[in-house]
């Protein structure tokens, strides 16, 4: 004899139920089958729906009894074409009971637990004799037995408890006297001792089962549903969630507690003390290996088996100093608990006892906190203790293992994981068994908060980045292109999966929380919603991914502004925008500040040196205990090559022109020119130095000619170029008479810093610097006298791009 179980959406349509048939037929070759259905899919919810409409006196109810009558009557015609007349009249029966049942909670506008019973039972008769007409008609020994005549419970209506004694012998008989080779019964239904309709809860058709399982002392029970198997966590969740071959009854159990739906939790307690393996299969995929539930699975070494999470939790906090001094006080707080029939899902307690938190279901908290104020009023009156707070919208995450008490470290893991993604605990409970470590924690993070989890204890070794990129223009394109090139080896070899979020230039912005196809950004963008900061910021909040990172390819002050709002919602940035880091000296610090209190790195290696390893560099000579002396520098790419291309046979307003259209220069070429852009530089090496500066701090001495100075647009900026060649070529001449070089140069010394045009000697490590290179020269106390220096091309969008990507990889082996 085998005992099969069919979930709601295995018998959800012909289709299915065909398939269920074709294993049924399979099965039923060698062995007698006894085969427990759900209702049709959905069913169930729906005459709930129905009976809270008519017992709120609306006539919507009429609908949905039509919908649910239309699904049977469907299934029904497709499963038996023509010549079903006895099944459609059974059916029709049925529903005129349904119907009728409706009209009068309407009439009486009263819905009592006894009557859901009756309402809901429905789906389950249906579905059962729909199956078995069906294989009747195709010629297979089947009947239907009705479960209601053997499964007797209490008249606890809606979760009634079993009386095992009357249901085990009714069980036995029957199937002793029965000869047909597949019995079909309907899940979920039951009979109370005084003979009215009870149901064993919401998901019972599993727990039907089990009871006939045990009852027959059955080989296996097993349990047929749309997903292959009990899963690593809910996989409808987390995509990379995986079947568990082997799991023990004590872990299927307490991952089930704790929200794992696809098995009703009382499922294991009849089978259990028999040891009857439970097998989870999917219908919709049987050849799929399942799960097992067994004794046998214990040795597993993993530690974390599965992590589950209920949802709809209120936390129930009740402090106050005379709570110690109390007599018994918990035991009237559970005790008004116990009274209410509120059950208590988690309890934690602080060892100072100054304060007891509950978990329950949020639709008790109301209840729960009149009974509880009720209780403990006096002492509430003499301020002995708080009113009770309570806080909703939670959710309960729970790390399951038979051998988490084996190994150490575990919640730490669980904390930093979950710490470094913002993700706030509320609460925490670990039983003595450490079977199961619970916190609870904000609805709203528990998608973030189960794949992080998931990531860590089961894909410990990939770790997923999500990017968030603004301003795809030059740089901003190419290190889009890098990532698409690059992808495939970080995943390989770095066990980082990088995935571009969302994307933004100045006109549009898209998003895709799964990942934007790379090969089709463009595209994509193009058709994408209208951009704005603001707007890109609040999606990238509203996803709430893990390791979330915001880069900003752009050169605004908007967009640097926006930094401390990402930080706070532990979001990374990493900038190749100068102006957050060279803003006030405030601002600055505040955004280390952030970055360190929310776990989210702040890098902006590009801002000095495009690709070059300057930044990472100092940080690693701070780090280690160095202390930088003095820096000299050539940091601007810009500059360099324009003083490398200019002389007397070429004129200086060409070579700009051909530097921005080269992309060396900032969009606005007098950024480069004027030195603001390398005292930016020079003082963000200061500050990374450790040295308080602001920008006006730095000595700047133009080489530029006055108009050129004081020109108010990009155009006359370029004219004034024209207009004073001679100026630029004096410049020129003078080096040229001391076989100088020219290089804009930059200094930081003894806390001083200063930038500007320098006439550099044969000899001089800058003398020789070409092309658009930079190089940086760092004397410390461990380089006193042949300085640390960094020389390499220091401008260009694939070289910046290159340094961006740099610092998300920094991110992803963190
Ligand atoms: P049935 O109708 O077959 O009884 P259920 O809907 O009750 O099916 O249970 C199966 C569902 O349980 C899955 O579709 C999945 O969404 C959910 N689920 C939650 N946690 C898990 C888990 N850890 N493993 C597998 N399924 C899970
Ligand atoms: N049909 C019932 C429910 O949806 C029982 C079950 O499917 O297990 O809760
Ligand atoms: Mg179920």
């Amino acid at each position: 004899m085998q005992v099969l179980k069919f979930g709601g959406t295995s018998v959800g349509s012909s289709k299915n139920i065909n398939n269920v048939i074709n294993i049924l037929e399979d099965y039923s070759k060698n062995d007698a089958v006894i085969c427990v259905v759900s209702a049709v899919g959905g069913i169930t919810d729906k005459l709930l729906l129905a009976g809270k409409l008519a017992q709120n006196k609306d006539s919507e109810f009429l609908e949905v009894f039509n919908t649910i009558k239309d699904i049977h009557l469907n299934i029904v015609n497709e499963l038996i074409p023509g010549n079903n007349e006895t099944v459609i009249d059974f059916v029709n029966k049925r529903l005129d009971e349904l119907k009728s049942l409706l009209d009068g909670i309407y009439l009486i506008n009263e819905l009592s637990p006894k009557t859901s019973d009756k309402l809901v039972g429905f789906g389950e008769l249906l579905s059962s004799f729909i199956i078995a007409e069906t294989m009747k008609n195709r010629g297979m020994s089947a009947e239907r037995k009705n479960s209601q005549e053997l499964v007797i419970t209490n008249s606890n209506f809606t979760k009634a408890e079993v009386n095992y004694n009357i249901t085990n012998k009714n069980i036995k008989d029957y199937f002793k006297a029965a000869n047909q080779q597949i019995t079909i019964l309907p899940g979920f239904v039951s009979t109370s001792v005084n003979g009215e309709q009870t149901t064993l809860g919401r998901g019972g058709s599993d727990f039907t089962a089990a009871i006939i399982a045990a009852a027959l002392k059955v080989e296996q029970l097993q349990i047929w549903t749309d997903v292959s198997g009990m899963f690593t966590t809910n996989p409808k969740i987390v995509k990379h969630a995986y079947p568990i071959k082997a799991i023990s009854y004590q872990e299927a159990m307490e991952l089930s507690h704790f929200g794992a739906k696809v098995l009703y939790p009382p499922t294991v307690q009849p089978v259990l003390d028999l040891e009857i393996p439970i097998h989870i299969k999917n219908t919709l995929e049987p050849e799929a290996v399942g799960t097992i539930i067994s004794n046998d699975a214990v040795n597993s070494n993993k530690p974390v088996k599965g992590i589950s999470n209920i949802g709809n939790i209120a936390l129930l906090t009740l402090e106050g100093s005379g709570m110690i001094g109390i007599p018994g006080f918990s035991k009237r707080l559970f005790e008004t608990l116990s009274q209410e029939k509120i059950n208590i899902i988690l309890i934690t307690q602080a060892s100072s006892e100054h304060s007891i938190c509950l978990g329950i279901d949020a639709k008790d908290a109301e209840a729960a906190k009149e009974a509880i104020d009720a209780t403990f009023e006096n002492e509430i009156a003499l301020n002995k203790i708080d009113p009770i707070i309570v806080e909703d919208k939670l959710s309960i995450v729970a790390l399951v293992g038979d051998n988490m008490k084996n190994h150490q470290g575990i919640s730490g893991k669980l904390f930093s994981a979950l710490g470094k993604n913002n993700v706030n605990v509320r609460a925490i409970a670990q039983g003595a068994s450490e079977k199961n470590i619970s916190v609870v924690i904000a609805e709203n993070d528990v998608k973030k908060a189960l794949n992080v989890l998931h990531e860590q204890f089961f894909e410990s070794k990939t770790k997923q980045l999500n990017v968030f990129i603004t301003g795809v223009g030059n740089v901003g394109e190419r290190l889009v292109e890098q990532i698409k090139q690059q992808r495939k080896y970080l995943k390989e070899n770095l066990k980082i999966n990088l995935r571009v979020i969302g994307l933004s230039n100045s006109r549009k912005m898209v998003f895709d929380e799964n990942g934007i196809d790379l090969k089709s950004w463009k595209d994509r963008l193009a058709d994408g919603e209208q951009a704005s900061l603001q707007g890109f910021f609040e999606n990238a909040k509203a996803l709430n991914l893990r390791n979330s990172i915001f880069i900003d390819v752009t050169a605004n002050k908007e967009v640097a502004d926006l930094y401390p709002q990402y930080l706070r919602e532990s979001i990374s940035v990493v900038a190749c925008n100068k102006i957050a880091c060279s803003s006030d000296y405030i601002d600055y610090k505040e955004l280390k500040r952030l970055s360190l209190k929310y776990n989210a790195p702040f890098l902006f290696e590009t801002n000095v040196g495009a690709g070059l390893p300057v930044i990472d560099t100092l940080s690693n000579l701070i780090a280690s205990g160095d202390k930088v002396n003095s820096i000299q520098a050539v940091l601007s790419g810009s500059l360099n090559f324009v003083f490398n291309n200019f002389n007397d046979s070429t004129k200086f307003y060409d070579i700009v022109k051909q530097a921005a259209a080269e992309g060396y220069t900032e969009p606005d070429p007098r950024i480069d020119l004027s030195g603001v852009d390398v005292a930016r530089k020079i003082l963000i090496l200061a500050r990374e130095s450790g040295v308080e500066m602001n920008l006006e701090d730095i000595e700047n001495t133009s080489f530029l000619s006055d108009s050129g100075l004081k020109s108010d647009s990009v155009d006359d900026f370029y004219q004034t170029l024209v207009e004073d060649e001679a100026h630029y070529q004096n410049l020129y001449a003078s080096a040229k008479s001391k076989e100088c070089q020219l290089k804009y140069v930059a200094k930081f010394d003894n806390g001083k810093a200063s930038v500007g045009l320098q006439e550099i000697p044969v000899g001089h490590p800058f003398y020789n610097l070409e092309g658009k290179d930079n190089i940086v020269m760092f004397y410390t106390d461990r380089y006193p006298e042949q300085p640390m220096i960094i020389k390499g091309a220091g401008a260009g969008a694939d070289v910046t791009a290159s340094g961006l990507f740099a610092d998300i990889i920094r991110l992803g082996n963190d």
